[in-house]
C-alpha cells in the first residue's frame, strides 16, 4: 500500500451563501476521499469576513492570517456583505488581502461547459467552451488595495501598478499551464495576452514582458487581443480561446462575462496560486440576494475543491489526491449530464442539497 497523504487545510467560510456551500463541499471531498484512499484531510475551521468584522472589529484576525500561512492549502467560501462596511464606506474583503499577503499573484479561473447545463449563446460550438482566465491578482488597478485618493472632494485617484518580476511569473505560469493543457489534451497551446497596450504605458510595458516571456516557449502560439475586443469575442467564439492572461482588473471582469457563458456564477470555479501559498473558493461572492434560502449553487465550491486537491497532489507528488479531484469532476459532469438537474440560476429546483446529493451519489457510483 502507498504511504497516505495528509494535508492541513484552513477552511474559510466567510459569509453569506461561503457558509452554505462549505459543509457540502466538505462531504464531497471526504466523499471522495474515501473512494480513492490514501489521502486525508486535516481541516482548521478559521473565522474571517465581514460577518467576524462586525463581531471583533477585524474582518481577517491574526490567529486566521497566521493558521492560513501554516495550512497546506487554503479553501474560502465568499466573503463581504454589502451592507457591512470599513468606517470609510470600503467594502471588507479580506480575500484581497490574502492575495496580497501570500503573494497568490495567479487567478486562475478556468470557465468551461458542463455538459447538460445550457448556455445561453445559441450555437452547438458552445458546449465547447474550455479556456482558463488567469488573471493577475497581486497588482494592477488594485495595487492601491481599496485606498485610493480623494482630493477636496474634487477628484480622485487610484494607482495602476505593474511591475517586471510578478509579469515574468504570471505569464510563465500562464504558458506552463497551456503546455500542461495541451499535454492532457484539453488545450490548443495558446495564450492570449488581454490588454489595452494602445492607450497604456502600463499595458505596454505588460505586454512588452509577456513577449519577452513567450520567446521562451517557442512550441505555444502567443498573440494579443485588446480588453474592448476580448468582451466582444467572448460573446461571439469564446470556443477559440484556450489560456487567456490579463491585468487584474481586466481579470475580474472577464471572470464574470466568462461565469455567464456557461451557466452563471455558480458554475466558475477559481484558485489563487503563489509560489508557497494557494486559495480555493468559487469566482462568486457571498450573494447577499439569494443567502439563506438554501438555494445557492454549490458547484463552484466543489470545482474549487477539486483543484486544491490536484494543485496539491502536483505539488506533493501524491497520485491520490489528484485521482480524487478527477472523481469529483467527473461526479459532477455525471450529475448534470441529462440535463435534468436545473439551478436556481435558471429557476429550476435544484437547491443546495439537491445538487449535492447528486454528486455524491455519483461519486458513489463510479465505477
Ligand atoms: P463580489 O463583489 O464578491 O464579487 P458580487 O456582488 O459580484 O460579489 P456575487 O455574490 O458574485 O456578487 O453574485 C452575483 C450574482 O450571481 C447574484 O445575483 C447572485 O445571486 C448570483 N450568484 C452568485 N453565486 C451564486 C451561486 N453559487 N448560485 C446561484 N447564484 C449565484
Ligand atoms: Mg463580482
Amino acid at each position: 500500500m502507498n504511504p497516505s497523504s495528509t494535508f492541513r487545510i484552513a477552511v474559510l467560510p466567510g459569509d453569506g451563501i461561503g457558509v452554505e456551500v462549505m459543509q457540502p463541499c466538505i462531504d464531497v471531498l471526504e466523499a471522495a476521499m474515501r473512494r480513492v484512499g490514501n489521502v486525508a484531510l486535516d481541516y482548521e475551521w478559521l473565522e474571517a469576513g465581514a460577518n467576524t468584522y462586525r463581531e471583533t472589529g477585524n474582518a481577517l484576525p491574526k490567529a486566521t492570517f497566521d493558521a492560513c500561512a501554516k495550512a497546506d492549502a487554503i479553501l474560502l467560501g465568499a466573503m463581504g456583505m454589502p451592507h457591512i462596511r470599513y468606517p470609510d464606506g470600503t467594502e471588507i474583503a479580506p480575500q484581497l488581502d490574502l492575495r496580497f499577503d501570500l503573494g497568490l499573484y495567479a487567478g486562475v479561473r478556468p470557465i468551461r461547459t458542463i455538459p447538460g447545463v445550457p448556455s445561453l449563446l445559441a450555437s452547438p460550438r458552445a458546449e465547447a467552451i474550455d479556456f482558463v482566465i488567469i488573471r493577475e491578482s497581486t497588482e494592477g488597478l488594485f495595487a492601491s488595495r481599496g485606498k485610493g485618493v480623494v482630493t477636496d472632494d474634487r477628484e480622485a485617484r487610484d494607482t495602476m501598478v505593474i511591475t517586471r518580476p510578478v509579469c515574468e511569473r504570471l505569464f510563465d505560469f500562464s504558458f506552463r499551464l497551456a503546455e500542461d493543457r495541451r499535454g492532457s489534451g484539453s488545450g490548443k497551446g495558446r495564450v492570449t495576452c488581454v490588454d489595452k497596450a494602445n492607450v497604456f504605458a502600463s499595458f505596454a510595458f505588460f505586454r512588452k514582458i509577456f513577449d519577452e516571456r513567450a520567446a521562451r516557449f517557442p512550441d505555444l502560439a502567443a498573440d494579443h487581443v485588446y480588453i474592448d475586443a476580448m468582451a466582444l469575442s467572448l460573446v461571439l467564439k469564446p470556443w477559440e480561446f484556450d489560456v487567456m492572461v490579463t491585468e487584474n482588473m481586466f481579470g475580474d471582469i472577464l471572470s464574470d462575462l466568462g461565469a455567464g457563458l456557461i451557466g452563471g456564477m455558480g458554475y466558475a470555479p477559481s484558485a489563487d496560486i503563489g509560489d508557497e501559498h494557494a486559495v480555493f473558493q468559487p469566482c462568486h461572492g457571498s450573494a447577499p440576494d439569494i443567502a439563506g434560502e438554501g438555494k445557492a449553487n454549490p458547484t463552484a465550491m466543489f470545482q474549487s475543491a477539486a483543484m486544491m486537491l490536484d494543485w496539491l497532489g502536483e505539488r506533493h507528488a501524491a497520485p491520490s489526491a489528484r485521482a480524487a479531484a478527477r472523481l469529483i469532476t467527473d461526479a459532477i459532469d455525471a450529475a448534470f449530464a441529462d440535463g435534468r438537474l436545473r439551478t436556481c440560476e435558471f429557476g429550476g429546483d435544484a437547491d443546495t442539497a439537491a445538487v449535492t446529493r447528486a454528486i455524491l451519489a455519483a461519486i458513489d457510483n463510479d465505477t
